[in-house]
């Protein structure tokens, strides 16, 4: 009876307690939102006034940042923000301010549905003010961790823009001793020619084409200065694939070494540089006949309706590397990287699907183009569980095979800054910009979990490949900062399936058997770490579990 009353004096005593607590905190959010609003008032009154003096607008910014510890923190830091921004052409420390403040919005309260509202302001202050590439790296990090927010398809936008600017625009190179020009070659598939320029150093470009001129076809040409063309190298190649008749080269005066593309059917092309070795890549795009365009198009991306309606199954997203204008490695015989991805990512969300009760989605599948960040963002859109990008390797050597799985860090050996280099080259920027956008997102990363994914997968693509086919290199697990691993909230792996450099290799990877053997290894190492991950977070296996073998 006693222990009974007291029981119910406590129930009492905190009930009282509990609403006493509710009603102070009530009157606080009270005080704190009137604060808010008299300072919004002001400000409204500064931004009607215009008043040169500096004094009232440091004022309110003051009163915002009073509130920067209150429940509306997330309001009051971007009012404040704002506030200083409305400065920022005056005062370059007001400049400096807003920045700051949209960044300790963006970072420490992520959850706010202004944070990516900060983020955008804090990119957009960044790009007026002249640095395009850290603008850019603001974008991008916006549209991976806010893929639906409303403010990630105006970034999507701008990060477009920015790609095309950096890429028709000369980039400034100190003047420098004259860089040899070391190979020139090409590979084309149909519709599709690529021009590769290597140079033993980075070298300034121009670049532009010429309409048709009497006999003379359109033409392609850049200059290389100061560039020196060796005897070997220079006159025409004939290339004749439907979209390139040849390329020449020559040493057009004492520092210009200008190549020509002569073009059969043009109608797109893009100019772009990468490093290790330093080159220029010239993409060149055919006119496709109209009839062969019909039946291409792309299924449209799953609602959300669609997707949360499987939300019992473990979630798995392929991406099937590159895509579109952007081809991936080619070899000699114009065989295409993303051709290659996309037919393992098939067969690999097959067997996931079928054989092991996985819900799977692709990031794309067509031959379409996908930003490299915009993957991640579907990634992480759809709350996959596990990440896997699809690859194949190039290498300047033939002699160089083997399967190698990556996950997302700094890269250390230069193989692994190559490889990376490589993948990332249909973004815009340098390795460093990537290494700036991984430092400030790499807090986000499942890195431990992602280097034990990239482990599992690995043995089981080298053990069960080597079953099959001789002479299996194991290049084993690495890691390297690619830009489509960057953000993913899930664990998240790139597999790299052979060089299609290597001529062995390059015959596996476009059959069929292989690539089925390769996605049965992958599903199998997908499974082998689901499973090791569900028993240690005490899960349950993925429903719909079969035998392996067991499928339709
Ligand atoms: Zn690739």
């Amino acid at each position: 009876m006693n222990s009974r009353l007291t029981v119910c004096r406590l129930t009492a005593f905190f009930a009282v307690f509990v609403c006493i607590g509710a009603a102070m905190a009530g009157q606080q959010t009270d005080k704190t939102a009137k604060r808010l609003a008299l300072a919004k008032a002001r400000l409204h009154n500064l931004l009607v006034a215009q008043p040169a003096d500096p004094a009232p607008w440091r004022e309110v910014l003051d009163d915002f940042l009073a509130l920067a510890s209150s429940p509306l923190a997330d309001r009051a830091l971007f009012l404040a923000g704002r506030t200083a921004e409305y400065q920022a052409e005056r005062s370059p420390e007001m400049r400096a301010k807003a920045a700051l403040l949209y960044q300790r919005l963006a970072d420490r309260l992520p959850d706010s549905r202004l944070a990516d509202d900060a983020l955008f302001r804090l990119a957009e202050l960044t790009l007026r003010h002249g640095d395009r590439r850290a603008a850019a790296r603001l974008f991008t990090k916006l549209v991976v961790l806010f893929p639906d927010g409303d403010m990630a398809p105006h970034a999507r936008r701008l990060l477009e823009q920015l790609r095309r600017t950096a890429q028709t625009e000369k980039r400034p190179f100190p003047p420098k001793q004259k860089v040899a020009v070391t190979d020139i070659r090409h590979g084309s598939t149909a519709y599709y020619s690529r021009v590769v320029i290597e140079t033993a150093g980075p070298v300034r470009y121009t670049g532009d084409s010429l309409p048709p001129r009497g006999d003379r076809p359109q033409r392609l040409y850049l200059d290389l200065t100061p560039a020196r063309l060796p005897p070997r190298l220079a006159g025409a190649t004939p290339i004749g694939d439907g979209v390139l008749a040849r390329v020449r080269a020559a040493q057009h005066d004492r520092d210009t070494v200008r190549v020509v593309l002569d073009v059969e059917r043009l109608s797109d092309y893009a100019i772009n540089t990468l490093q290790d070795p330093d080159r220029i890549v010239i993409d060149v795009w055919g006119k496709r006949p109209a009839a062969a365009s019909k039946g291409e198009r792309c299924a449209t991306p799953p609602s959300l309706a669609e997707q949360l309606g499987h939300t019992g199954a473990r979630r798995i997203i392929i991406d099937p590397g590159h895509g579109g204008r952007d081809p991936g490695a080619i070899n000699r015989y114009g065989v295409q990287e993303k051709d290659i991805t996309l037919r393992l990512a098939k067969r690999l969300a097959a067997y996931l699907e079928r054989q092991q009760g996985y819900e799977v989605h692709l990031t794309r599948t067509c031959d379409t183009y996908i930003p490299l960040e915009e993957r991640t963002a579907i990634a992480n859109r759809l709350r996959g569980d596990i990440f896997v990008s699809l690859h194949v390797n190039a290498a300047a050597s033939p002699r160089l095979a083997g399967i190698e799985t990556y996950y997302l860090s700094l890269a250390e050996t230069d193989d692994e800054k190559r490889a990376a280099a490589a993948e990332n080259a249909a973004a815009e920027g340098t390795l460093s910009d990537i290494e700036a956008i991984l430092r400030d997102l790499m807090l986000n990363s499942k890195i431990t979990e992602s280097a034990r994914l990239a482990t599992i997968v690995q043995r089981h693509l080298v053990h069960t490949l080597a079953e099959r086919y001789p002479a299996v290199q194991d290049l084993g697990v690495k890691k390297a900062p690619f830009i489509v691993l960057i953000g993913a909230k899930m664990p998240a792996v790139l597999a790299e399936i052979g060089f299609l450099s290597n001529p062995v290799e390059a015959r596996r990877l476009t059959d069929d058997q292989y690539l089925q053997a390769v996605a049965t290894a992958i599903a199998q190492g997908v499974t082998a770490y689901a499973g090791t991950t569900a028993e240690q977070l005490g899960l349950a296996p993925p429903r719909r579990q079969r035998p392996p073998g067991a499928g339709g």
